[in-house]
């Protein structure tokens, strides 16, 4: 496993998504716990969930997991919705999504996406999470520049961690200012779907894109992940329910590109030349 620099810790290049987890029948359910542990018995020490992903059953999954793990080892992050973003409901969200997850703190919690509460107040009421160690630290997810100026200005606002935004190849808006931004500012960047989510609506798969990962004898889905992680600078959350596409994934960290292969990528998914406006999923 290769680790990289992730909210001050070492974390394994890649970490589990499990958006959609936990919602099938009985032999999906332990199919995907097998995929955890697979996972995390090859290295990887980070899993990201939410309690909106099948409403906790995501979380129900994973707290079933991690409970033959020492919980140390692992960075948990769970996420909440913008509408239980008040420091009261904040509270009752986290002591429900710790229930779920028989844990007795997570490692970072995210406001899920930015809604109508003010920030002041989540940063007050997550702050106040932390000081009962209930949470380690906390962050944001869909947050844009403009989003992560003024959370950063406000009292306590510096105290985020980490923004979780979309990030795959044919999504590099987070390249133009978001990225170096959150670097300067020593703040953590994952890109979640790395294989823009369920199939083609997200993501469109070029021809070069097939015919590079026939010569590098590798899938479509390794070469996009390791594309994504290609630099060591942020992390990367697919989400899979099956161990042979683990075993994939976990094959793709040791992809690497040259610097003509990198070049006739970006040929065909431009790099950002100005602002572009958030894409989200
Ligand atoms: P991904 O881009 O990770 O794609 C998941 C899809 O790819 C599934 O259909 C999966 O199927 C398939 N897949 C995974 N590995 C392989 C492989 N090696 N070969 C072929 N197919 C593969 O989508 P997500 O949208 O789930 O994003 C990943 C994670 O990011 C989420 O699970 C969630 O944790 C997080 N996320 C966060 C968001 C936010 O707002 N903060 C928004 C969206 C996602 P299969 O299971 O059959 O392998």
């Amino acid at each position: 496993m290769k680790y990289i620099t992730f909210n001050h810790q070492n974390t394994s290049a890649i970490g589990i998504g499990t958006w959609h987890l936990g919602e099938g029948n009985q032999a999906q359910t332990e199919a995907e716990m097998q995929t955890i542990r697979y996972g995390l018995d090859h290295g990887i020490n980070l899993i990201d969930t939410a309690e909106m992903y099948g409403e906790g059953l995501s979380e129900t999954l994973v707290g079933n997991v991690m409970k033959d793990y020492h919980r140390e080892d692992l960075q948990l992050v769970s996420k909440f919705y913008p509408f239980h973003a008040t420091p009261k409901l904040i509270e009752t969200s986290l002591k429900a999504s710790l229930k779920r997850l028989q844990t007795d703190y997570l490692d970072l919690y995210l406001l899920h996406w930015r809604g109508d509460t003010p920030l002041s107040e989540t940063i007050f009421g997550l702050e106040k999470m932390v000081q009962a160690g209930l949470i380690k630290n906390w962050g944001v997810s869909n947050f844009d520049l403009a989003d992560l100026k003024e959370l950063t200005s406000l009292e306590n606002g510096q105290n985020c961690r980490i923004n979780e935004d979309l990030y795959n190849i044919g999504s590099r808006g987070i390249e133009y200012s978001i990225l170096p931004w959150q670097k300067q500012h020593d703040m953590s960047f994952v890109g979640y779907s790395p294989f823009g989510s369920d199939g083609s609506e997200y993501l469109n798969i070029k021809p070069v894109i097939k015919k590079m990962a026939q010569s590098k004898n590798i899938s479509i889905h390794q070469l996009l992940l390791a594309w994504v992680i290609r630099n060591h600078d942020l992390l990367s959350i697919p989400k899979t329910g099956s161990v042979a596409h683990m075993q994939s994934n976990l094959a793709a960290i040791d992809v690497q590109f040259t610097k003509d292969e990198l070049e006739l990528l970006d040929k065909s998914y431009p790099k950002p030349t100005q602002e572009p406006s958030l894409e989200t999923i």
